[in-house]
């Protein structure tokens, strides 16, 4: 696959792959063979809450504008904290005045998640509120949760948890303080969503150029608008072409006729 380096995301993501290549105990991110804009990750819960033992997979979509504007997270192991296949954004919490930053990066974004977890949901669209104990049996199934897209089971991805994950798991907790995670409004994001994967998925195996790498959601989406107005356009110039020609061929038989009536002409 060939990558048009010469694009700030591609740039980014190339470097950020590369430094993520070696699993973490608390996390492992890369991207998918075929989309550089769609990474899936593995996270452990956070040590001392409800998921600790916990190992959780999901997908990271990342916008054309990356690191302008903030990754997209969807969990696909149930964790009774975040509904599955929900979009969650990353968004700005209210004790911070800050925003996602350019100089973040996934790594943020999941060391953010981790530390987050444990928060309350407080009644936020997509997150759940599930007991302890339904948290707790959650996180002992969630090992054996297997990826249909990786083909890897979430026990086989990490390697064990040390000592030595105590300052991600500090700054894990830090970032969570900065950061919040909500779900997108189920009517603009969750009916759109699927389809435009669909189509995303259908449009990198026919054209596979490196203009394609940029398949985002916003860009196909402008995409499919740009050739719905192209068909109108040609459309609009077939008709003109044909009213033209009618109009010149009755121009044509005007004036033959003026010039057959002349009668200098003879
Ligand atoms: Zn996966």
């Amino acid at each position: 696959m060939s990558f048009n380096t010469r694009c700030p995301a591609v740039k980014r993501l190339l470097k950020e792959a590369q430094e993520l290549s070696q699993s973490a105990e608390l996390f492992y991110a890369q991207p998918l063979e075929d989309n550089l804009f769609e990474w899936h990750f593995t996270i452990r819960g956070p040590p001392e809450s409800d998921f600790q033992g916990g190992i959780y997979h999901g997908r990271i979509l990342l916008p054309a504008e990356y690191p302008m504007k903030p990754p997209s997270i969807i969990l696909l192991t149930p964790n009774g904290r975040f509904k599955v296949n929900e979009k969650i954004c990353l968004s700005i919490s209210g004790h911070h005045p800050e925003t996602w930053l350019p100089s973040w990066s996934i790594r943020t974004a999941l060391l953010a998640l981790i530390g987050f977890m444990p928060t309350m949901g407080e009644g936020a669209i997509g997150s759940l509120d599930y007991s302890c104990e339904e948290r707790k049996d959650l996180a002992l199934k969630s090992i054996n949760f297997k990826c249909s897209v990786c083909n890897v089971s979430n026990s086989e991805i990490l390697p064990e948890l040390t000592d030595k994950s105590n300052e991600d798991c500090a700054e894990a907790r830090e970032l969570a303080s900065q950061i919040q995670f909500k779900n997108s409004k189920p009517s603009e994001e969750q009916k759109s969503q699927p389809e435009l994967t669909r189509r995303n998925v259908a449009s990198s195996s026919s054209e596979n150029s490196s203009a394609n790498l940029q398949t985002n959601v916003p860009p196909v989406d402008n995409r499919i608008q740009t050739s719905t107005t192209q068909a109108n356009n040609s459309t609009t110039l077939t008709i003109m072409i044909v009213l033209s020609g009618l109009f010149i061929f009755l121009l044509l038989r005007r004036i033959y006729l003026i010039v057959d009536r002349d009668p200098f002409s003879v």
